[in-house]
């Protein structure tokens, strides 16, 4: 199996962070890559650097307006007298079909869920990189391999059409699944990461050819708190292909696999001709979120049961941050797709 990385990835090295009000270090730092590519690299997976794929798998997902925000919104705060060094929004409308602003802070208000996605310099460019490390994977499956590995960073599932959220700007792995919409009438989308894919379950809501099923620590005290509650099941032509497995905090591996059945059930019965797994790491015992309980064996078991289907898979990183298991935990997963 392939480990597709681009070394863009770790220009974008954002600051700020705010955890109940309080500013502390940005957890999404670039030290996840090097962790996360020597497990890849210690299990005999070869490291491939996605080519330059443009703007058109990025912009098959993403709005223009957005991606132009991003693309030019850093150089414009610049411009602004005494600004933070990186981009953080201040407000945030509570309509947003309302005007849409001229004003740098209001474009960061209207293209930013939360403060958590800072705006640096290189930002954009690792976003973008990160996009294309996600439509390689999803190209290399395309090619008959049976699967690849994105190390995507920063991440994407909390990232929508046209709006950045909890570290993502561009939805890696909806990028993913709609480049494998090419060649296969469904595809369905599998979110394991502690928090709940919001953007990704954004992205296809009104889709019936996109399944999205995520399992995740329930958001009714927990990020991203408006998203990922089991009522919401797609809505249109997309109702009843959007499935939300919340899970009691500190979960273990048990309820964590039970849940896990019932996502593959209903995946398999979708009969999709291909899987994007959005592997978040954080569901872990040890991860500094402590959301959820699995531990690095049940890793192992999750990467089992979803071998079992036996789709094409695209395995794209998303969260997981820097604990002494973060490798162990990446290895334990990804080892039954690299025999
Ligand atoms: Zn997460």
């Amino acid at each position: 199996m392939k480990v597709v990385f681009s070394e863009a990835q770790r220009r974008h090295d954002p600051t700020f962070f705010l955890s109940s009000g309080a500013q502390r270090p940005n957890p999404e730092v670039p030290a996840r890559c090097d962790i996360l590519l020597e497990a890849a690299l210690g299990l005999g997976l070869t490291q491939v650097a996605p080519p330059d794929a443009g703007l058109a798998p990025i912009a098959a997902v993403h709005k223009p307006d957005y991606i132009h925000f991003l693309r030019h919104i850093y150089e414009r705060w610049q411009h602004i007298e005494g600004a933070s060094a990186e981009v953080i929004p201040n407000i945030h409308p509570d309509r947003r079909n309302g005007a849409y602003p001229a004003s740098a802070v209001g474009q960061a208000g209207y293209h930013m869920a939360d403060t958590a996605c800072p705006i640096s310099a290189e930002t954009y460019d690792a976003a973008v990189a990160s996009a294309h490390t996600a439509y390689h994977a999803a190209q290399l499956v395309f090619g008959g391999e049976r699967a690849a590995y994105a190390l995507c960073r920063p991440p994407g599932h909390h990232a929508f059409a046209d709006l950045a959220g909890g570290f993502c700007y561009f939805n890696n792995s909806g990028i993913a699944a709609q480049a494998l919409r090419a060649r296969h009438e469904r595809v369905a989308i599998l979110d394991v990461d502690l928090h709940h894919g919001n953007g990704t379950q954004g992205l296809f809501y009104g889709r019936r050819d996109v399944y999205t099923v995520s399992i995740h620590a329930d958001p009714i005290r927990f990020y991203p708190f408006f998203w990922g509650h089991a009522d919401e099941r797609g809505e249109g032509e997309g109702l009843g292909y959007n499935l939300n497995l919340p899970l009691p905090r500190k979960t273990g591996d048990e309820g964590f696999l039970a849940a896990l059945d019932r996502a593959l059930e209903h995946i398999a019965a979708f009969s999709p001709g291909a899987l994007v797994v959005a592997l978040g790491l954080d569901a872990f015992k040890g991860d500094p979120f402590g959301g959820l309980s699995v531990t690095t064996r049940g890793f192992a078991a999750i990467a089992r049961r979803i071998a079992g289907l036996g789709l094409p898979v695209v395995i794209v990183q998303e969260g997981g941050y820097v604990c002494d298991e973060l490798g162990a935990n990446l290895a334990s997963f990804l080892k039954c797709f690299a025999l």
